[in-house]
Order: structure tokens, then sequence, then C-alpha cells
């Protein structure tokens, strides 16, 4: 066969060859903005010789602090296809840990929103390396400290609309970067190849896991910033999908009513999300009959969460397990043909558990003995390999833990069951110890979540002199719910459901849970949090 290379080029320019007419819908802060491929391709080669004058050249990383937009959408492609990185910046990290990731990665230019540049402010004096920033508007600059600033669009109307995309670089060479959490200390870094993020987008429209198409409408409510959220605007643009693209500081209704007017038949976000626009939708009336798969990852889905969406609303509801070093995509809970004929509440076992591992990669779990058995129950630490898992984290040391033996360790625990559904028992690290036998934090917090008056829970341990770690449980009531329920009441809710030992010693009402970056529950600071309240009591 052909050896011939996989590069972002060629998605970009195939949309431009093929579906000149398809759409980018962006809300912005000037309103709703509408692009056609055409048009949005002409802007990305502008963009792309704009940063050749700048003297970005190949290998050179550019960075982005941005939310979801048609700008951001023309970074994706103007930096990997002139042959420099893109580097999606976690806008919600803190200060310190936003300027060592610049100067980490060594950014030599970073885009930025206009509302963030007061962020950059901040670490401006620790980030000596980089050259320019670019400001993402079409308003006039901000007022700023920052030297060599630049406006987005004064830019895109010097540069060449005609700019040629790189065609001859290597596969194999980085085309974006992302750096993710590390339980201690600095964020790790994960560079995407071109390779990789071809693979990642062709799987996405495989019509067994996501089924990305050009008859799709796809809203990534993921941030740009986040494993490229998910992949989804890599693939679309591929394929020819009209995008919307969701902007700056949405609410849920902003979200439903984007839905409902551009008729988004895919979209993709973490459980906070969708808990979000449940409660929206429990509000007021939406006509969201076009959508066919409301993809979610990030953290664990929980059943009663799939159920409202299915049963209540019937939309279809789709779990999908993967991390940064994962491209993400990894392992996604579709049905097989004779699942059929299930009763409802076996499909929606198998559609809360992560699912089966996505074509193209392979797997193992490992347990206390070696490789763990089918049977739902063994439990062992998921490893992963293939051409879109990443081989080490860049130009850091804590490469050897994650990374061994050609397989990538992702310190998630998990099951497996006959059919290969693999179901997410807990991160290695948040699994509770009591008395020598593991609890599933999980597990806990999915039948808490089931709860109808409990909106949120998360399960945390707690030292314990006697079983070294017992279960807390914290959990936010719906609104209205408050003085309906007591702990003795979410015990009892949980006694016929599990074993007694695995029943919280205590249940902690809170206002709200404190969420990470991209929504998803901080355990750690949560566990202090406890730990404090407890010790007070
Ligand atoms: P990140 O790299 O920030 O995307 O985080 C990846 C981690 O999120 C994984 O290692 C899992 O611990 C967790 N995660 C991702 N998807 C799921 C899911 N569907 N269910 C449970 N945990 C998940």
């Amino acid at each position: 066969m052909m050896q011939t290379p996989l590069l972002l080029t060629q998605m970009i320019e195939r949309a431009e060859k093929y579906f000149p007419k398809k759409e980018i819908v962006s809300r912005t802060e000037s309103g709703i903005e509408r692009f056609t491929y055409k048009e949005w391709g002409e802007r990305t080669r502008r963009l792309a010789s704009a940063l050749n004058t700048l003297g970005v050249k190949e290998g050179d990383k550019v960075g982005t602090l941005a939310w979801n937009h048609h700008r951001h959408l023309e970074a994706y492609f103007a930096i990997p296809c002139s042959g420099a990185v893109l580097h999606t910046i976690n806008i919600r990290l803190s200060p310190q840990h936003i300027s060592y990731i610049i100067n980490h990665a060594e950014d030599k230019v970073l885009l930025v929103d206009p509302d963030l540049v007061p962020l950059l402010e901040k670490i401006k004096d620790s980030i000596p390396n980089v050259e320019a920033f670019i400001v993402m508007t079409s308003g006039p600059l901000p007022e700023t400290s920052l030297d060599c600033v630049y406006h987005y669009e004064d830019l895109l109307k010097k540069g060449d609309p005609a700019y040629s995309f790189r065609t001859d670089l290597d596969e194999n060479a980085p085309a974006g970067m992302c750096y993710t959490s590390a339980t201690t200390g600095n964020p790790k870094g994960v560079i995407y190849s071109h390779r990789g993020i071809v693979l990642h987008a062709m799987a996405l429209g495989l019509a067994d896991t996501t089924a990305v198409s050009e008859r799709d409408v796809a809203l990534p409510v993921v941030p740009m910033f986040h494993v490229n959220a998910w992949g989804l605007p890599f693939a679309s643009v591929w394929f020819g999908t009209k995008q919307v693209l969701p902007g700056p500081y949405f609410t849920p209704a902003i979200l439903a009513s984007l839905m409902e007017e551009e008729k988004v038949t895919i979209t993709a976000g973490v459980p906070t999300i969708w808990l979000g626009l449940l409660n929206e939708m429990e509000k007021n009336s939406y006509d969201l009959s076009s959508l066919r798969s409301v993809l979610c990852g990030g953290s664990a889905a929980p059943r009663g969460m799939i159920k409202a969406f299915e049963e209540k609303f019937g939309i279809p509801f789709m779990h999908a397990y993967g991390m940064t070093e994962t491209s993400p995509l990894a392992v996604i809970a579709a049905s097989k043909s004779y699942h059929d004929d299930l009763s409802s509440d076996e499909k929606l076992d198998i559609k809360a558990k992560q699912g089966i591992l996505v074509p193209g990669l392979e797997m193992k779990i490992i347990g206390k003995d070696g490789e763990v058995a089918w049977d739902g129950k063994e439990m062992g630490e998921l490893a992963l390999r293939g051409p879109w898992i990443a081989s080490e984290y860049y130009q850091d040391e804590r490469s050897q833990d994650a990374f061994r033996d050609g397989w990538l360790y992702t310190g998630d625990v998990v099951t497996i069951d006959e059919e290969g559904y693999i179901k997410i028992v807990d991160r290695t690290k948040d699994l509770i110890k009591s008395g020598g036998e593991w609890i599933s934090s999980v597990d806990l917090e999915n039948a808490l979540m089931a709860h109808e008056d409990i909106f949120e829970a998360a399960v945390v341990a707690v030292p314990h002199a006697e079983w070294q770690e017992r279960p807390v449980a914290c959990v936010v009531l719906k609104e209205g719910s408050e003085g309906k329920v007591t702990k003795e009441g979410i015990v009892e809710f949980l006694k016929p459901q599990f074993a007694k030992w695995w029943i919280p010693d205590d249940i902690i009402f809170m206002e709200e849970i404190p969420k990470t970056s991209v929504g998803k529950f901080l355990k750690r600071t949560l566990r202090d949090q406890v730990q404090e309240k407890t010790a007070q009591s």
C-alpha cells in the first residue's frame, strides 16, 4: 500500500472543496456570526500566512486561550497546517499553572480572547519568551499592559487568502498539545501528532461510535481547550459537518436555545453540563427533537440522568470514556444489535457503563493476579495502546509512571463484563479502602444522584482509626428539596442497594461541590473540606 501521510491539511482542503456552502455558527461577544466553510477556509489561510509573517516557523508552539468560537477553529487548522503546533491552554487553570505551561511548551505566540487578556497581564512578567499576543476580537483592542499586541482581524486583513497549507509535513510531527492536571505538581503535556488526530477523527465517524457525518449539526460544549473538544472540531471539518460553537459564558438556557434554533443533532460535554440542561428542560420547554446523540464523558454519567434524557425527554444519550492522553475517545457505550430486545432497565444498565473498546485500540486490565476475568466483578487498572494514545508526557520525568512497556496505564480502576463492557470503578487514587476492601465512590455517587431530591453527589474517603478509610457523601439538593430530605432518609435509600459496610458514615449537605476546571468533581479539595468539617465536629 502507499505510504501517504495523514495530515490535518487534507481535512481542511476537503471541507473547502466539497462543503464550501456548509456553515459554522459562532456565538461571540458580538452575537451570532455565521461563516461558510469557504469563508472560514480563506480566513484560516489568512491567519496561517499572518503567523508566518510574525515569524512562526515549523515546530514552533502557538498557544490559544480561548472559548469555543470560529476564530479558535481557525487557529485549530492555521497553526498545524502551517507546520506549527497548536497548544490549547486551559483558561481555568491557576495563573501559576498557566505560566508554567506557556513556559514549558515554549509558546512563541499567544492567541487570546479579549476577556482573557487580564489573565495574561497577571503573569506577563513570568512569560518573557512570548513574542506576540493576538487578541481574537472584532471590536477595538482592549486597553492592556501587554507588549506586542496585535488585532486578530487586522492581521487577517493583511494575510494571504490563497496561502498554501503544508502538504509536505511528516504525519508523525506534532500538530497539537494539551496539558492535563496532575494529582501533585505541575500539569503534564501531551503531544498530538497529525496522524493521531486524523485517525481519531476517523474513529469518531464510525457508525458504531459517534457516527459524526455531513448530515450532523455538531455543538461541542466541551471546551476547545480540553482535549481538542474531544476531536469533534477536527472530525466536523473533515466530514463537512455544520458546527455550532457556543462561545463564552453560556448558560443551560443559552445552550438549549442554540440547540433548538440550529437544529443540533450531536453535542458533547461532561455530566455537570447535562445536569444543568436537564434542570433547564424541566423548567422551560424547548423543541430538542433534532438531537440524535448527547455524548457524555469526562466523569461517570449517573444512571438517573441517562434515564431522564432518554425516557422523559426522548433524547438518545451516549456515554463514553477517555482522557487527555487518549485524544480522548477510547471506550464508548454502544449497544449491540441483540440488545434491542432487552428491557429498558437492562438497556440503561449498558448505557450507564462506559462501554466497549473503540476499533483501532488495544487494552488490557491488570488486577492483583494479572489480567482480570471478564466477569463484571474483578477490578483492575485499565491500560491502553494504539495510534491515538500518547506515548509519553512532553519533556517530563513523570512519563515513566504512566507509560510502561508500550502501554499507557490510565490510573482508572475498572471491571469488564462477559460482553466486553467496561465499567469505571474509580481512579486508583480515589478508591476508598475500608478494612482492606475496596469501595467504589462512583457507584455510591450514581446511586445518590438517582434520588429524586438530589442534584449532585460526591463521595470521598476520610481517614478512620479502625477501618483506615470510610466513605462520606457530600450532597447538593435540588432547588425546592431543601428540608424535604434528611441524612437518615438518604441512608435508608442507599441501604437496599449496597452491602452494609459500603454505606457512607456521614452525609454532608453542601451548596455546591467543588469542581475542576473542566467541571469534574474536585475530589482533592472536597476531601480537605470534609476532613476539616469532620475534625471540627
Ligand atoms: P481528562 O484527561 O481531564 O479528560 O481526565 C481523564 C479522566 O477522566 C479519566 O482518566 C477518568 O478518570 C475520567 N473519565 C473520563 N471519562 C469518564 C467516564 N465516562 N466515566 C468515568 N470517568 C471518566
